[in-house]
């Protein structure tokens, strides 16, 4: 069982790598940070796409491989942003 200690809305000041589908979060991006404690303390940082699916619930697993999240990107609006505050 995982759970956030901590998430939060940023702009990129460079470019990122998303942590779901491991594409590239572009700098002036509007993306998703999170710190979760699990046993040990992890953070991710989230594309647009890949927040829609984390906060839908798309992808079966909260917990998931790296890039896992991309297979679910098709069902994402393609005009879907991230707004810019969010609560968990
Ligand atoms: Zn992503």
């Amino acid at each position: 069982m995982s759970w956030a200690i901590r998430t939060e809305i940023r702009k990129a000041r460079k470019d990122h790598v998303c942590s779901g589908c491991l594409g590239s979060i572009p700098k002036g991006t509007r993306y998703f940070f999170g710190v979760w404690a699990d046993g040990e303390i992890s953070t991710a940082k989230l594309c647009p796409k890949c927040h829609y699916v984390f906060k839908e619930g798309l992808f079966w697993d909260e917990c998931w491989p790296d890039g896992a999240l991309r297979e679910c990107h098709d069902q994402v609006p393609d005009d879907y942003v991230i707004p810019e505050k969010v609560r968990l």
